[in-house]
This record gives structure tokens, C-alpha cells and sequence, in this order.
């Protein structure tokens, strides 16, 4: 990984399903910048909030908050007269289109860029701008969890409403459904039609 000799400012992507550890690497990733004494601004979408409690990374009194933001454009005006060595970007599958021409700009500008995110949908398909961002990338680490139901690496995400596999069709959001996520493999993940 990036510890070779190389023109400095890269891409790093980050993906996989729910719960393969996505964001305790960027974690990981962000905790060693800091012992170098890199400077680094960590960024999430603001309609995410379940890593609230823990998205604080600490070092030796450092501490780095992930700063939610509305949209890239609003993650643009926050760096607006700041270089710092590294940006990283939590949840990315969440952003707009304008997020991997941004990112683009800030590793042509000698940034260190470290995203994560989901690279399906509950359906098994692409998820937003994370293909543009996979293809974009220098480096691309992609993890895999467990499959619950067989305990092969799992690498999708099964999404289930009322207990039941969700449609593939079936609305993003669903008013009064308990909805539940999991991990799973290609033979075990199911999208009814
Ligand atoms: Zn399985």
C-alpha cells in the first residue's frame, strides 16, 4: 500500500458490504496519520448519524472529529483556505456527483485521499458515484464480512423488511417497517422481483 516512493496526493477506496470494518479502517488509516503528525480532516454525510458516539479518533490528545456534511459542495467550502495532508471521506456511496471530481482535485493537489463506502446496494447493484470512485482510484481495498446464514465471506448486503428478504423494488424508506440489515454472500443474498 501506499508506503511506496509515489508522487504524493493519491486515491484510497475503501469498500465491501455492512459490516466488513469499513470505517474502523479508515479509522485505522487516520490513527497512523495522526502519530505522524499529518494533519487530516475526516468527512461523513450528514443524514448518516449512527457513528456519533465513536467517530472520534484520538491520538496522544489529538483528536479528530468526523465533520458531517450536506453535499461535496459543502465539503469544498469547508476545506476553502486549508491544505491538510489528508482527507478522508466516511460513507461515501451517500454524495453527489460532484464528490469524485473533488476528491480528484485534492489528490492533483498533493492530498493523501482516504474514502469509504459501500460498493452495492441492498440489491446487489452499484451504489451511486462509488464505481466512478472505485475506477478513479490508486488503491482499492475491498473487505468482505461473514454470511450469516452459511458463514462464507459475505459480501453483499441483504436488506429485510418485517423480517422478510426485501423486493428489489421495495422504497428506500418505509414508514412503520422494522428493517433490518445483514451480511451475505452471493448465494445467500436474495432480491425477490
Ligand atoms: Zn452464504
Amino acid at each position: 500500500m501506499p508506503f511506496l516512493p509515489y508522487q504524493p496526493g493519491w486515491i484510497e477506496v475503501i469498500t465491501g458490504p455492512m459490516f466488513s470494518g469499513k470505517s474502523e479502517e479508515l479509522i485505522r488509516r487516520v490513527k497512523r496519520v495522526l502519530i505522524a503528525g499529518q494533519k487530516v480532516r475526516v468527512f461523513k454525510p450528514r443524514l448518516d448519524d449512527r457513528y456519533d458516539a465513536s467517530d472520534v479518533v484520538s491520538h496522544d490528545g489529538e483528536r479528530v472529529r468526523a465533520e458531517p456534511v450536506a453535499d461535496s459542495a459543502e465539503l469544498r467550502s469547508r476545506l476553502e483556505g486549508e491544505k491538510p495532508q489528508v482527507v478522508a471521506v466516511d460513507e461515501a456511496q451517500f454524495f453527489d456527483d460532484g464528490l469524485p471530481g473533488l476528491l480528484e482535485e485534492l489528490a492533483s493537489q498533493g492530498i493523501r485521499v482516504i474514502v469509504a463506502g459501500l460498493d452495492q446496494d441492498f440489491r446487489g447493484e452499484p451504489f451511486g458515484i462509488m464505481p466512478t470512485l472505485l475506477a478513479k482510484a490508486e488503491f482499492v481495498e475491498k473487505l468482505s464480512a461473514v454470511c450469516v446464514r452459511c458463514g462464507r465471506a459475505a459480501t453483499r448486503t441483504q436488506r429485510l423488511v418485517n423480517g422478510k428478504p426485501a423486493r428489489y423494488d421495495e422504497p428506500v424508506i418505509l414508514v412503520g417497517a422494522s428493517e433490518a440489515y445483514e451480511p451475505r454472500c452471493r448465494a445467500c443474498h436474495e432480491v425477490p422481483r
